[in-house]
């Protein structure tokens, strides 16, 4: 008789596989990510119904395969949060979408991360309560995910000379993305002084021209997002050994300014309970800036342009579709 075993699991992305099969790959809580075939599932809907969308959270039952190398099988699926608010929210599908990307980029085949599972079931569930903003969610999740994943940039001093960021005089330091640390203006000057000046520059028309839906055409990025590409990041096994910025079409070369008080509501954020932590109130400024940092510094330490990243922005600044369209 064939083994079995079941997990809880985050659907992460499904491809089609054939003419009737889809192969699903999930956040699960015991093996990490994981693929798995669910036979017959596009022919029969009923069989499936509602459990291979996005997000959904679920008690999944697979069998092991019998040749060696194969996939497991998709047995059955107990649904447990469908998270459906996120789903018909287009600014949470962004978010969500992008947390899960992460997610997916980051996490080894079979390599169980349970602090991470939990954390993102935290966020999806509170992104679909819809208590907290979910721009604050999304620090949330960036900065504790980096925690988790051991490679928080120390933000309470400089990275060069090790200054704290109390005695450094500017009130908003430079985070360089690229190399994941700050500079105090003294390290600044100097480094400037060595290397030949160069000019970052960061176009947000160039950063979204390749994604060419309208925005309101929810559907197409949706399956945009969740149906291509599956097998391009499933050979990208140990994306941890990538050098940062390397083959990225736009490596987000550039330096990000930050108050000292962000820095220490994000170094706050990253350590304390969680529930305070999302409680925790930021100016509007506060959250651009972190929000800035961290989708300029992970996508670069992972080593991948994020495509719902570029969604994210394209919802975020309505004004860039409008010139383009
Ligand atoms: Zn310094």
């Amino acid at each position: 008789m064939m083994q079995s075993f079941s997990t809880d699991a985050i659907l992460l992305r499904r491809i089609e596989y054939g003419d009737y099969d889809l192969i699903v790959s999930y956040f699960t809580r015991s093996m990490g990510k994981l693929s798995v075939i669910a036979k017959n599932a596009k022919k029969s809907v009923r069989r499936f119904a509602g459990a291979l969308d996005p997000f959904v959270s679920m008690n999944i039952e697979c069998s092991w395969p019998k040749r060696k190398g194969g996939l497991p099988v998709l047995n059955c699926v107990d649904i447990q949060n469908p998270f459906a608010r996120i789903r018909t929210n287009t600014a949470k599908t962004g978010y969500a979408s992008y947390w899960l990307e992460i997610i997916s980029s980051w996490m080894e085949e079979k390599k169980p991360d349970e602090a991470l599972y939990e954390l993102v079931f935290h966020v999806l569930e509170s992104l679909n309560a819809g208590i907290i903003p979910m721009e604050v969610l999304s620090v949330l999740f960036q900065i504790r995910f980096m925690g988790i994943s051991g490679f928080t940039p120390n933000l309470m001093g400089c990275g060069q000379c090790g200054l704290p960021i109390d005695d450094i005089r500017q009130n908003r330091i430079t985070f360089d993305v690229v190399a994941g640390r700050l500079v105090c203006d003294r390290c600044s000057a100097n480094i400037l002084g060595n290397l030949e000046k160069r000019t970052y520059s960061f176009n947000e028309n160039e950063e979204v021209s390749d994604l060419n839906e309208k925005v309101s055409d929810y559907s197409t990025v949706y399956s945009k997002l969740y149906s291509t590409s599956y097998l391009a990041t499933s050979s990208t096994a140990s994306l941890k050994s990538h050098s940062p910025a390397l083959n990225l079409k736009n490596p987000l070369g550039r330096k990000i300014a930050v108050s000292k008080g962000t820095l220490k509501q994000l170094s706050w954020m990253s350590s304390t309970d969680i529930k305070l932590a999302e409680r925790l109130k930021f100016s509007r400024t506060a959250v651009k800036e972190g929000e800035n940092l961290l989708e300029g510094f992970i996508p670069c330490h992972i080593g991948r342009n994020m495509k719902s990243l570029k969604f994210l922005h394209r919802i975020r600044n309505p004004e860039i579709l409008s010139l383009k369209l």
